[in-house]
């Protein structure tokens, strides 16, 4: 992890490599407690021996920490079903910029003592204090799992087959990814991932992840569910993981964002928040209005679909120069307040996006938010610079 707390350096300043142990799992309250330098991929394998998990899964997994995905207030891929880093964690301890320790480390669900004030903390970023400890809630892992990938013709065709999936009797839906045509065309070619009866030329792929206790229950499951989409729309194309292997080799697909950096040094990248209905048209805008910026411009769109949150990659080395990069941002953060999304979904504000943030936060929620900064952070030892600009003179300790 790297907060930095120093005004002066933007070199990490403090680490917390050494404070990565699990405390304690407790497998009958599904809790564990955990220093903040873990990482995700330890506490999962750690939390597998109970058949439990955190609910929460990314493809940073080996070096995501606790404290970073609190701070960041992580989201992945199972958010739409155990929600974000913030309805994971139960308790939380911090060290304040004052050095005061700011400890709650309760392990309950309900606790309506007072503010609850781990939220605080929980994706700022490390702009008001050093997260040290955390109480995470645990999930059972289910048996067996289920993938199919399908090809669809639009965005609505995909909402669909996830609906179906969210009403699938044998398990429950654990992902939804959409990768679109671009990206998976080019993730495809990197890896010599090629199949027959898969065509890339769909529009939309979908990467569905059933999870149950009955292999040939689940299997069933996503065959139906394969079925009906494909009564509504003839034309679609779908792979079923037939072993672990092949379901490996979709995700890989999915997960392997590397390949976008490969062909693309430094690619700017974007990760915004659209409700579920409004998608299709936020992306047919977003390339049009990408595309009158400069006809060469075609973003790889994927994401998770399931919780309308897509990742936003410009087939560009980055960075861009200041002036193109505002007219990018304009495009792709200007319908997001009135459609009620967010520009920054799960990557958080950081130095990049500070601009973004004041170009569209509700000025009650600003002025919140720099009363807060300057009660906890009054010198602005943390992370200077994130988040929040640095204020002004006249807004120093009033
Ligand atoms: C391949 C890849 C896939 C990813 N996929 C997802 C995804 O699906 N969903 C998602 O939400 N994110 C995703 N991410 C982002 C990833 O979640 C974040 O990188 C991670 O949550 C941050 O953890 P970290 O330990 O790397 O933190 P860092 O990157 O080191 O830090 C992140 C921020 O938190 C601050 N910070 C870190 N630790 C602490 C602490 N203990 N106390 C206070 N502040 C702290 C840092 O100063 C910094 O501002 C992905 C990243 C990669 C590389």
């Amino acid at each position: 992890m790297t907060p930095s707390c120093n005004s002066a350096a933007a070199t990490p300043v403090l680490s917390l490599t050494r404070m990565a142990q699990i405390e304690a799992i407790y497998p009958l309250e599904r809790v564990a407690v955990v220093q903040a330098g873990l990482a995700l991929e330890t506490l999962q394998t750690a939390a597998a021996e109970h058949g439990l998990e955190p609910g929460i899964d990314l493809a940073a997994r080996g070096t995501a920490t606790i404290g970073g995905m609190v701070s960041t207030n992580a989201g992945g891929i199972m958010a739409h079903r155990y929600g974000v880093m913030r309805h994971r964690v139960l308790g939380l301890e911090a060290v304040l910029p004052d050095g005061t320790i700011y400890s709650d480390m309760t392990r309950v669900v309900k606790n309506t003592a007072g503010y609850d004030l781990k939220h605080l903390f929980i994706g700022a970023e490390g702009t008001l204090g050093i997260v040290t400890r955390a109480v995470i809630k645990l999930e059972p892992v289910p048996a067996v799992t289920a993938t199919v990938m399908l090809g669809l013709p639009s965005v609505t065709a995909a909402l669909e087959a996830i609906s179906l999936a969210l009403r699938c009797e044998a398990g429950h839906l654990r992902a939804a990814e959409g990768l679109w045509q671009h990206y998976i065309q080019l993730t495809a070619t990197a890896q010599g991932w090629s199949e027959p009866s898969f065509p890339l030329d769909a529009p939309i792929c979908l990467i569905l992840m059933l999870g149950g206790s009955d292999q040939a229950a689940l299997h069933d499951s996503i065959e139906q569910i394969f079925a009906a989409v494909l009564d509504r729309h003839p034309s679609v194309s779908g792979i079923i993981a037939a072993s672990q292997r092949q379901e490996a080799d979709l995700w890989r697909l999915r997960e392997d964002t590397d390949q976008l950096y490969r062909a693309h040094t430094a690619a700017p990248s974007y990760d915004v928040s659209v409700p579920l209905s409004e998608i299709e048209g936020y992306v047919a805008q977003v390339m049009q209005g990408l595309a009158e910026i400069d006809g060469g411009i075609a973003p790889y769109v994927f994401g998770h679909l399931a919780d309308g949150n897509l990742h936003i990659v410009l087939n560009r080395a980055g960075p861009l120069e200041p002036a193109l990069s505002r007219a990018v941002e304009r495009v792709l953060y200007a319908p997001l307040p009135a459609m009620g999304g967010s520009f920054s979904a799960e990557h958080g504000v950081g130095a990049k996006r500070v601009s973004a943030l004041l170009a569209t936060v509700d000025p009650g929620k600003l002025h919140l938010m720099r009363k807060i900064k300057a009660a906890l952070d009054p010198a602005t030892l943390m992370n200077p610079g994130k988040v929040l600009p640095e204020p002004k003179a006249s807004e120093d300790h009033p």
